[in-house]
């Protein structure tokens, strides 16, 4: 038995592969004689792979958001969480994210014996891609992203939001807020990690949420950075003040 802990850190797809952004995490790849390895793949609203084929097939598992797959000659289908989809051996076909949701699914995919690698094709086009036009996107979608009860009751007087933009290589550290903070990434991905509970990797349309006083363990940008929203709850005459007690407690108004 061989356990990995997360979070396993994502790489951004080849750009022969994908339109859009699209990040790869590996989640297996067990050893000889087994041929199958297991890759998470997170596709940006809009993002998709070009045209391909696996010498051996593939299975997806849809594990979040809503996506569009479509197979040489069939219709664009749209494919929710949960659902499976077996593509053929040597069949053309796409897979990605739908217009306005990012998703995630995990690819299972048989190497042949010779090694053969998939093959890429032709980008898949922006008429191709919008084929399935409005029908599977309702006009307005609501979704309950978190729904999250506070550490403890507080007056809320203001709400600050800010854009906030970490460069590669550039952790946040272990730090503290003064009041609780909420945020949404618009791009890019993270590491993010309340400390003592597990680490998490948030990628565009993830939603977070730290508690006031509470030590936040990590959110260190991987290699894209990172640009989230920042929803600062304050109190009356309060300001948005982050301690970082790794550093002689020195407090930043951020
Ligand atoms: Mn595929």
């Amino acid at each position: 038995m061989h356990i990995t802990r997360t979070p396993a850190t994502a790489v951004a797809a080849p750009s022969e592969w994908v339109t859009g952004k699209v990040w790869i995490t590996p989640v297996a790849e067990p050893p000889e004689p087994s041929r199958t390895r297991i890759d998470s793949v997170r596709f940006a609203p809009g993002a998709r792979t070009v045209w391909h084929r696996h010498p051996l097939g593939q299975v997806l598992v849809v594990t979040e958001g809503t996506g569009r797959v479509q197979r040489r000659g069939g219709p664009v289908e749209t494919v929710q969480v949960g659902d499976t989809v077996q593509i053929a051996p040597g069949e053309w076909h796409w897979h990605g994210a739908a217009p306005a949701a990012a998703m995630t699914h995990l690819a299972i995919e048989p190497v042949p014996d010779d090694g053969a690698a998939p093959e890429a094709g032709e980008p898949v086009t922006d008429a191709e891609y919008d084929e399935a036009g409005a029908a599977d996107v309702p006009p307005i979608t609501r979704t309950v992203l978190l729904d999250q009860l506070l550490a403890a009751p507080r007056d809320t007087h203001r709400v600050e939001i800010r854009r906030i933009t970490i460069a590669p290589g550039h952790a946040a550290g272990v730090h503290v807020h003064n009041g609780p903070v909420f945020g949404s990434v618009e791009s890019g991905s993270v590491v993010y990690q309340i400390e003592g509970r597990t680490a998490s990797v948030l990628g565009p349309g993830d939603v977070f949420y730290e508690p006031e006083a509470t030590r936040i363990a990590r959110f260190d940008p991987q290699d894209e950075g990172v640009t989230f929203l920042g929803y600062f709850l304050l109190s009356a005459g309060q300001a948005a003040e982050i301690e970082f007690p790794g550093a002689q407690g020195r407090i930043a108004s951020t």
